[in-house]
């Protein structure tokens, strides 16, 4: 009996579920907790899905996304017997969560940097998506899969490989989105939302953030700077950065690329490599974590600070001997 028998045992038992996916909620977040749930749902058991913030007005195609509840005081959360944290790789991504759920306690993730926070941690960083590790669960219960459920994972595993795009997209990923697709699942229809479906402020606030670009490193270093004040410009939200640390990235020459996105308590940094230099361990070091490729972190100080601190970081990483001397 391996993680996946044991965990599918105990689901099988509990009358109800809760799920909780990490804060500032991405496709594979979303997609994986509502696949799951889904599942649980067809086999007669309650859930309740939390998350710390709303889902991003373009992922609410994504069937059930109502029934993501928003959580901020710990009045609003309900515990079935069992919890399972989804895509989530420490307990500061799920701040609602003040004092540890009671019951047994699942964690299933993908990030390397996970902190194995739970009573039983299905994390597998091989994965290229949470939404892999719940495909293979409910395979293995032997549960069928909705077009809806279907369409959620597909976006989950979508999303998080960037459109089939980044280096965690393997043979595998590519092979449950074409099973998935054969289920029905239509990849342009995903695609139009996902990629397709921006409000023209969040155009408008993307020819702001480039127009703060600065390169160094010999041009292996790009970083852009959102403030809050650029989104209250352009009427937008923190979800209308999403994808935009990958436009300095896409830049010819380019190796780690950075986003420092103003927040009310501070700022949250976006890092991104094209493989050389590992952001997990930069991001880990400044309290954050994720992955070798894409990683984040949130620092209590002003963006110039948070600039001033990270940037020196990568630059040690890139180890660059004319760092900070050209713009
Ligand atoms: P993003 O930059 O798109 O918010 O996140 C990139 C990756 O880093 C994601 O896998 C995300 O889960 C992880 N990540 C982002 N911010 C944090 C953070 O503050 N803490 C941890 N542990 N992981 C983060
Ligand atoms: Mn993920």
């Amino acid at each position: 009996m391996d993680l996946y028998d044991t965990i599918i045992h105990e689901l099988e038992k509990a009358p109800g579920v809760t799920l909780f996916i990490h804060k500032s909620p991405d496709g594979d977040a979303l997609g994986s907790a509502l696949a799951l749930s889904m599942a649980l749902e067809s086999q007669a058991k309650d859930t309740f899905i939390y998350c710390w913030d709303e889902v991003p007005y373009f992922y609410r195609f994504l069937p059930q996304w109502e029934r993501i509840t928003k959580v901020r005081r710990e009045g609003d959360v309900s515990f079935y017997p069992i919890s399972v944290g989804i895509d989530s790789s420490d307990l500061g991504r799920l701040p609602f969560l003040w004092k540890r759920p009671p019951g047994l306690v699942i964690n299933i993730d993908h990030h390397p940097t996970n902190a194995r926070w739970g009573d039983l941690n299905l994390v597998e960083p091989q994965a290229s998506a949470t939404g892999e590790i719940i495909f293979r669960l409910l395979e293995r219960w032997g549960l069928p899969l909705t077009l809806d459920m279907a369409t959620c994972l597909y976006t989950a595993i979508f999303t998080d490989t960037g459109g089939y795009r980044f280096a965690n997209t393997t043979a595998l990923s590519l092979l449950y989105g074409s099973r998935l697709v054969k289920m029905g699942v239509s990849p342009y229809h995903v695609a139009t939302h996902v990629y397709e479906s921006y409000s023209p402020g969040r155009m408008h606030l993307l020819g702001l953030t480039l127009s703060t670009l600065v390169l160094s490193c010999e041009g292996r270093l790009a970083w852009v700077v959102v403030t809050r004040a650029m989104m209250g410009e352009t009427d937008t939200g923190p979800e209308d950065t999403e994808e935009f640390v990958n436009f300095p990235k896409s830049i010819k020459g380019v190796e780690v690329a950075l986003l420092f996105r103003e927040t009310d308590s501070g700022v949250k940094v976006s890092l991104r490599s094209k493989g050389r230099v590992d952001v997990a361990v930069i991001a880990s070091s400044l309290g954050g974590g994720g992955h070798k490729a894409a990683a984040g972190c949130d620092l209590s100080c002003s963006t110039v600070e948070a600039v001033e601190r990270v940037v020196p970081l990568v630059e040690g990483a890139l180890a660059c001997s004319t760092c900070s001397t050209d713009s």
